[in-house]
């Protein structure tokens, strides 16, 4: 076996606790198939007093949080909504669905989030909501955004998809501003295959939520036994995972703390490893405010270029090692132009874009592993200084 064969480095491998199928046999057994059961019921209390956010709903996905978000803010056509450009595709599509416009605002050169010094030029009448995303877990500038938020009465949606366990100024990740949506994708530290969650901050907007989520009914008053039959309320969806979705993410839910301390110890480890690169000009390591305490999502490095980094990715996978990239600005996807507008050049977003490179990052990613990544990395940059 070659050292490539070796060192067959996946990018993600989803972690598993081991209790999963144990809840969901429970699920089974107790003849509680459809949504908003006892386990469903358990993750619930369980973020609401992990974030303290004032309601929890359990969705199929950060997707389909968001879309509730939209609909909760009653987005109509024509409505603007400010976000970044670099995101997934859901941030903007979940606005787009009601008519909205998306406008795409630079990023920070640190962070690689939403800059909030460009924010308030973007305002105009028809603008309603900002909607921050924690990239990498790390925090939006989000005392800067709520204020501008507060100042021009808008609505502040965080797309925490990644921020789960991740903190700013010792507050959750999605409770921060009116609504938060988290992603609980296969792809992020605490999963339920497919799964997701809106954090509603603004009690005001809860019961709306519960209708929204139930289509459009008043199905979870009536289930609480607050009304005596439930009926159409207004335009909503089915947004509620099934309870064996629910039986799974619980077992994650319980460990997520273990799961996020596991998972900073690998990114401390990448991050230690490659402080010489990074003294060297190589590339740039991830900068983590002092406010934000994170949660390890993900350990990227920026190359100097794109060329570069599309060079380093595809010799780094000859030897094994899935280092792969991340978004393409929705501003210069076909979608995003039909459907958003820029405001002010997008600078930042068009040169980090072409050189973020994401390591392998996986619970049970040994240190010889860690080891391998770094070293294959130095000797690939090696390789084209010398050319
Ligand atoms: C993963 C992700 C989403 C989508 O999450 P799903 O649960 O797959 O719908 C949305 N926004 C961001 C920033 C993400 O990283």
């Amino acid at each position: 076996m070659n050292k490539a064969m070796q060192n067959n480095i996946k990018f993600n491998r989803p972690y598993m606790t081991g209790k999963e199928l144990y809840y969901i046999a429970e699920a089974h057994f107790g003849n509680m198939l459809a949504g908003d059961g006892p386990f469903t019921k358990r993750c619930h209390r369980w973020l609401e007093q992990e974030t303290g956010c004032s309601k929890a709903l359990l969705t199929h996905s950060c997707t389909a949080a968001l879309e509730m978000a939209a609909l909760l803010l009653d987005i109509q056509s024509g409505d603007e909504v400010i976000m970044p450009s670099y995101t997934f595709v859901s941030t903007a599509n979940a606005f787009v669905l009601r008519g909205g416009v998306p406008v795409f605002v630079d990023i920070r050169e640190d962070t690689l989030n939403l800059d909030e010094r460009l924010i308030e030029a973007a305002i105009t009448p028809r603008t309603r909501a900002i909607v921050p995303v924690h990239y990498a877990g790390v925090a939006c500038e989000m005392e800067s955004i709520l204020d501008i938020a507060r100042r021009h009465n808008l609505k502040v949606v965080e797309d925490a998809a990644q921020g789960v366990m991740a903190r700013y100024k010792g507050r959750a990740l999605g409770s921060v501003g009116d609504l938060g949506a988290y992603s609980f994708h296969e792809t992020k530290n605490v999963i339920s295959g497919e799964g997701g969650a809106l954090l509603v901050n603004d009690p005001a907007l809860a019961l709306r939520a519960e209708i929204i989520r139930e289509k459009g009914t008043d199905r979870s008053r009536f289930f609480r036994g607050e009304v005596d039959k439930y009926t159409w309320q207004e335009v909503g969806s089915s947004f509620l995972p099934g309870e064996l979705t629910a039986a799974f993410l619980w077992a994650q839910l319980e460990e997520a703390e273990a799961i996020t301390t596991e998972r900073l110890a690998i990114w401390a480890r990448y991050h230690e490893a490659l402080a010489p690169l990074e003294e060297r000009g190589f590339l740039r390591r991830p900068i983590i405010p002092v406010e934000c305490q994170h949660n390890a999502h993900m350990y990227y490095i920026l190359l100097p270029d794109g060329p570069t980094r599309d060079r380093v990715a595809r010799r780094l996978k000859e030897e094994g090692v899935h280092a792969i990239f991340h978004y393409i600005p929705l501003h210069s996807a076909p979608a995003g132009k039909q459907y958003g507008r820029v405001h002010g050049a997008l600078a930042v977003t068009d040169s980090i874009a072409g050189r973020v490179l994401r390591m392998p990052m996986w619970i049970g990613l040994s240190e010889e592993q860690i080891a391998y990544v770094v070293e294959t990395l130095e000797s690939v940059l090696a390789e084209f200084a010398i050319q």
